[in-house]
């Protein structure tokens, strides 16, 4: 059997895979989705469990993929999400890998977080932008925010520890839970990374201005937290990590920026993406997708995938271009690309 890398002509090499599993959610947050009228893919064009588990063979086994993270859309919104998780656990070599992690906003999850440990799950990142409940409602247009907590609890209980969590920060919207879910990311010893907006969600909605830069959150953090840099090398880790010094409010620990637009991490990309409908898309911002369902689907060997997805590396382009000029958004929102 032939072993190739996902290498581009950059001489950038993918290990991290992002999959897709369904491009539908039970939110709606405003940076990612529009309020209504998204279709989603149809049902027969989505990979099926067996399909899934396929690709990600090949990956681990053809191409060198290390981590496989689940995304969506809302990933726990997938039937038999841990009949997938154990399908890509088996694929497990002697040294533990691939290393599996699931990038959900926790609605249900304390429901099937058992399931999902049981299966090999080995972290969750989890969504959370606001600890003001109504603040919550608006911006993921749904009242659930006690929902979240109640699986961020049942996280601990599991102890898939340390909980990542991951908060988007907008212009009027939630600068004010800046310092809040620090503290309640540090006073509860879970990891927090800011991210800034993308533009990924409805089509022309981005403004630049209304981003809430990294420098902008970390001005924020410096307002009741002491912050220092932590001197670690980030390899093709995007979030700019800080250490945070403890006081009498809160042990210390750490925290993260991602500073996707401010400061993109391009040059160190490791990651190659599918879409739950079998694409292949090796940056959130490529314009080109590779069909490897129907390849999947039309009798192809693995062979063939190896091809076609070592061939979609070759053309990854060297950055994401939101900076330039000639930027153009994907077609896609984040909830269909599987951020
Ligand atoms: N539904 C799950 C969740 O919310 O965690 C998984 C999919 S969601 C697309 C993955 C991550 O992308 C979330 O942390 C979300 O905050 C982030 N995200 C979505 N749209 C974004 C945007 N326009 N800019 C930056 N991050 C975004
Ligand atoms: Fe759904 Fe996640 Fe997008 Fe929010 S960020 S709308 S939870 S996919």
């Amino acid at each position: 059997m032939q072993f190739s890398q996902l290498v581009d002509t950059f001489g950038r090499v993918a290990r991290d895979l992002r999959v897709s599993l369904t491009d539908r959610c039970n939110l709606r947050c405003t940076y990612c989705m529009p309020a209504e009228g998204l279709a989603w893919l149809p049902t027969d064009e989505t990979l099926t469990d067996d399909e899934v588990i396929r690709v990600m063979r090949v990956a681990v086994e053809r191409l060198g993929i290390t981590r496989i993270r689940f995304t969506g859309g809302e990933p726990l919104l997938r039937p038999h999400l841990d009949r997938i998780v154990a399908g890509a656990a088996a694929l497990r070599g002697a040294e533990g890998r691939p290393e599996l992690a699931l990038t959900t906003n926790g609605l249900g999850l304390d429901k099937k977080i058992d399931a999902l440990a049981a299966a090999g799950l080995d972290r969750v990142n989890l969504s959370l932008d606001s600890l003001d409940p109504q603040r919550y409602a608006r911006l993921t247009r749904r009242d659930r925010f006690h929902d979240v907590l109640t699986s961020i609890d049942a996280v601990e209980r599991v102890g898939l520890t340390p909980l990542k969590i991951n908060a988007v920060i907008m212009r009027g919207v939630n600068e004010d839970d800046i310092v809040p879910l620090a503290q309640f990311c540090l006073e509860r010893g879970y990891q927090l990374r800011f991210i800034e907006q993308m533009p990924l969600g409805p089509k022309g909605e981005w403004e630049r201005g209304d981003m809430v830069t990294a420098a902008e959150i970390l001005a924020a953090l410096e307002t009741r937290f002491r912050l220092h840099p932590l001197d670690e090398p980030r390899g093709s880790a995007p979030a700019e990590l800080w250490g945070v010094a403890p006081d009498q409010r809160q042990p210390g620990g750490r925290l993260g920026v991602i500073a996707s637009v401010t400061n993109p991490f391009c040059g160190a990309c490791d990651r190659t993406r599918i879409t739950s409908d079998g694409q292949v898309r090796t940056c959130l911002f490529s314009q080109r997708e590779t069909d490897l369902r129907s390849i999947l689907r039309g009798g192809g060997t693995d062979d063939d995938l190896v091809e076609a997805w070592t061939g979609a590396h070759r053309g990854k382009a060297k950055a994401h271009g939101i900076n330039e000029a000639g930027f153009v958004q994907p077609e896609r929102t984040m909830s269909a690309i599987g951020g």
